[in-house]
């Protein structure tokens, strides 16, 4: 079994904290296996770790000093979702067939001005639109689509939570001390 990776690239320390950790946050919860953040700051992997913790994994994350070091070493395919590649929705079929649900892909995301040699590295440059929104948007649409939807009813082990769902209201309920 391959590995589902998500890269998150040029994070601002301080002002993109919060969007980062929600980018992390994203992968775990649509079926990837590990976050990598390639910062000298690895504070948004706390609230990420913390919330694999309660409620579950495998997934795990990662910090690394160098993007492009780490896609050079990267052995499997690379996506990366910009507003300026192609649709998602004419690629996806072919993006399937090379690397089906189960290889080792790489999903790169941006924060600030991504730089070219990501957009030469990537095996696909994949648009969600061809409008500018946000990083978390594209990466939970690529992975439901990736998934084919499935990426819905991931299951997650070793939880010591669990959110039982509501029609209204909260519940959550521990699964083991
Ligand atoms: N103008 C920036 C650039 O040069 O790439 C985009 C910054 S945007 C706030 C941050 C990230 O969101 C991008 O790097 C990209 O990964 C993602 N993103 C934003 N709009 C997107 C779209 N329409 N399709 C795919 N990804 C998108």
């Amino acid at each position: 079994m391959g590995e589902l990776v998500v890269l998150r690239i040029g994070h601002r320390p301080g002002r993109d904290d919060r969007m980062t950790t929600h980018v992390g946050l994203t992968a775990r919860a649509l079926g990837a296996d590990r976050f990598v953040l390639a910062s000298n700051d690895g504070r948004p992997l706390t609230t990420i770790d913390d919330v694999t913790e309660r409620f579950g994994g495998p997934f795990t994350t990662d910090l690394v000093e160098n993007a492009g070091a780490f896609l050079n070493e990267w052995a499997g395919m690379i996506v990366h979702l910009t507003m300026y590649g192609l649709p998602i929705q004419d690629q996806l079929p072919r993006l399937r067939e090379r690397c089906p649900p189960g290889c080792d892909l790489a999903i790169v995301v941006g924060a600030e001005k991504v730089p070219f040699s990501v957009y030469e590295l990537a095996d696909w440059n994949l648009a969600v639109t061809n409008q500018p929104h946000s990083e978390v948007a594209s990466l939970a649409i690529m992975l439901d689509r990736y998934s084919d939807g499935t990426a819905l009813d991931e299951d997650f082990i070793d939880a010591t939570h669990r959110v039982v769902p509501q029609a209204a209201g909260k519940r959550v309920e521990r699964t083991q001390e």
